[in-house]
């Protein structure tokens, strides 16, 4: 069967992309331990531990506004108005600390502690100020504009789970509880080259049939998000004595290896064989659309992925099949995409068999309503159609085509509208 045409076997040999995920991931296990590290190095980092609030945040009670604290019960009846002495100021980070008997008050700034008596905020356009005097009427809400301790975080409250990718909002979390060093899991090492005789690293002349070899900058940017430490190992040739030297110096020194191109049945494709002659290979013939042909094993403990050659297929099963096993691996709680179901504006060809990842713009009309148009093209190698997307458009197996106006499934990417 060398050299026949994968795309057009028997769909029933063929593993759906959800069991083959499942199969990555029953094969996996979470990196072992975790290190410490600055909290702003957190950023994208796997949390190891559950993380409890020592403290109540807010600590305590605090103004929401700039105005005068005042004790409720010298609110005037409707109709009448009082006149309450201020009697000193609470500034933030300056708390006003005496007594305030009835008809007092505090002049108090936005984030400044209530003193201990006062249990009102009065916002300052609703006072007439005069002199050492203001002046309130009956207009004024009790309990207003006052944040109470632990109205955020309550003392002991566990915040963060073990798991946690963090995001900007937990580094803050972090910080406002006064944590200075955060326990995250080791980065997962990640060695990943491209193979193929017809490719060039960028600043090399080319010759005729060359290429600059792309997938590597791809692949960078794939795995970035993830704060795996990644670990570029150039371009192999195909040729197998090439290609194990790389495999061996790419199993010592990583957990991970991604290698792109030279995983189908051609005769340039050695990929597969090399890992067989050096470790175990499960070979799988992906239901997917693109990237069918991936080479899953591995090389002592080393997990190995041999992702196909074209741009993008490479993003497609990185991302659909990859992912989730690294994110595993990580030591992350697993989440899927985002999917949503909208109205597709444009036909989209498919025949029935393999699950389609077509690329698709997502759009917003002037009420909101969501709906998606192709990205026209929709080959392997189109890379092009990947940038401009901001969507895949997920199509199940035995769908036979989309005509304008039908519901389809999209998983977005990072979407701004
Ligand atoms: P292969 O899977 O090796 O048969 O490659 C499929 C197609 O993808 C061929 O046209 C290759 O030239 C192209 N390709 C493979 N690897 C890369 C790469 N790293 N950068 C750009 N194109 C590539
Ligand atoms: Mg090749």
């Amino acid at each position: 069967m060398k050299n026949a045409d994968i795309c057009a076997e028997p769909h029933s040999d063929l593993l759906g992309v959800a069991e083959a995920v499942e199969r990555l991931l029953a094969d996996v296990e979470p990196v072992q331990g975790a290190e410490r590290t600055p909290l702003k190095g957190a950023m994208g980092r796997i949390l190891a531990e559950d993380i409890l609030s020592p403290v109540d945040i807010p600590r305590h009670r605090i103004s929401a506004m700039d105005g005068y604290a005042i004790r409720s019960s010298d609110i005037p009846a409707v109709g009448s108005t009082a006149t309450l002495t201020v009697v000193g100021t609470s500034w933030a980070g300056r708390p006003f600390q005496e007594r305030l008997e009835a008809g007092q008050c505090a002049r108090i700034f936005t984030g400044a502690v209530v003193p201990e008596q006062p249990d009102t905020i009065v916002m300052q356009e609703q006072v007439d100020r005069r002199g050492n005097h203001i002046v309130i009427d009956a207009d004024i809400t009790p309990y207003d504009h006052i944040r109470h301790p632990g109205d955020d975080i309550k003392a002991g409250q566990r915040i963060l789970e073990k798991g946690r990718q963090l995001d900007a909002a937990d580094l803050g979390i972090l910080a406002s509880i006064g944590t200075v060093h955060v326990s995250v899991k080791p980065k997962v090492r990640v060695a990943f080259f491209s193979t193929g005789d017809e490719l060039r690293p960028l600043g090399s002349a080319l010759q005729p049939g060359e290429l600059y070899e792309s997938n590597r900058y791809t692949l960078h940017g794939l795995l970035q998000p993830l704060t795996v430490e990644p670990l570029d190992m150039g371009v192999i040739p195909d040729r197998q004595p090439e290609l194990e030297r790389a495999f061996a110096e790419a199993s010592d020194i990583s957990d991970v290896i991604i290698t792109t191109g030279g995983v189908s049945v051609g005769d340039a494709d050695l990929v597969k064989p090399t890992l067989e002659q050096m470790g175990r290979v499960n070979f799988w013939k992906i239901a997917m659309k693109p990237g069918k042909p991936l080479a899953y094993g591995t090389i002592g403990p080393c997990r190995f992925f041999g992702l196909p050659g074209n741009p993008v297929s490479v993003m497609v099963t990185f991302l659909e099949i990859v992912r989730p096993a690294l994110m595993k691996m990580m030591g992350a709680q697993l989440k899927s995409p985002l999917r949503l179901q909208v109205p597709c504006q444009s036909r989209l060809k498919k025949a029935p068999g393999r699950q389609e990842f077509q690329r698709g713009l997502l759009a917003r009309d002037q009420n909101g309503a969501l709906s998606v148009t192709g990205c026209g093209a929709q080959d392997s190698h189109i890379l092009s159609s990947m940038s401009r997307a901001n969507c895949f458009i997920v199509l199940p197996p035995d769908c036979a085509g989309v005509e304008a106006g039908d519901s389809v499934e999209v998983e977005p990417f990072d979407v701004m509208l």
